[in-house]
């Protein structure tokens, strides 16, 4: 059995609750969407196929045990993955996907998974409210959700996941990531001081405990960097 690799790098974690700590990175190539703005739209396509033996070998190499399988969109490749997972029993696990499938055996196998189902502004069509839902039922209390905000519309829709899904950023953490258009770091910095206030003020009428404004902590330190 084999993955689809796009590439395998040591780094910190740069989203979500893990922000800040050091982690192994496995990016499968595939993904089933084709968001505007994807920061990896280099992993879409391609990826060598790697025999996961020789892959557990590639990933031993790393000073770390904690592995983040990420894409493109991971679950494409849920068996390859299972079959990783297995050889590296030792290890911890996370896994970032878009939530737009459903994998039931491999996904409570993650000690963190994070949901980032898309907005408007991805313009990747309807929310999938119907596997988005099983995510929040099932999944807690391992599961964080990521949106990735850009305008008006994306605010609105985020406001109507609260109403509609009450867990969300109150037992279930949501992170709420400003947009990155590949503008440089500066600029990065000033739009998200603008949507920091912005969320500032829309957290204040929420009243839910578990929600945090975070950009890409990555980028920040190795803007236009790959492998990082
Ligand atoms: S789901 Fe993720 S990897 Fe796939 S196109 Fe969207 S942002 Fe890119």
């Amino acid at each position: 059995m084999y993955l689809k690799v796009s590439e395998i790098f040591y780094s910190l974690q740069g989203e979500g609750v893990d922000v800040g700590r050091p982690a192994v990175f496995l990016r499968l190539a595939g993904c089933n969407l084709r968001c505007r703005c994807c920061d990896t739209a280099y992993a879409w396509e391609g990826g060598g196929e790697v025999p996961l033996e020789t892959l557990q070998e590639r990933l031993k190499s790393f000073p770390c045990r904690y592995l983040v399988v990420t894409g493109g969109e991971p679950l494409l490749q849920a068996r390859g993955v299972a079959g990783l997972l297995e050889l590296l029993s030792s290890w911890e696990f996370s896994l970032e996907t878009n939530a737009t499938l459903w994998e039931p055996k491999l996904l409570p196998r993650f000690s963190l998974v994070t949901a980032s189902p898309k907005l408007p502004s991805a313009r990747v069509g309807p929310f999938p409210h119907g596997v988005f839902s099983r995510y929040l039922e099932i999944l807690p209390p391992r599961l964080q959700v990521k949106l990735v905000v850009d305008g008006e519309e994306d605010w609105r829709v985020l406001e109507e996941l609260l109403r509609r899904y009450p867990s969300l950023g109150n037992g279930v953490p949501l992170v709420v990531q400003p947009l990155e258009r590949d503008e440089g770091p500066l600029e990065y910095l000033t739009k998200s001081r603008e949507r920091a206030e912005v969320f500032l003020r829309k957290a204040a009428q929420w009243g839910r405990k578990d929600v945090r404004f975070l950009p890409q902590f990555h980028k920040l330190l190795w803007w236009g960097m790959r492998g990082v």
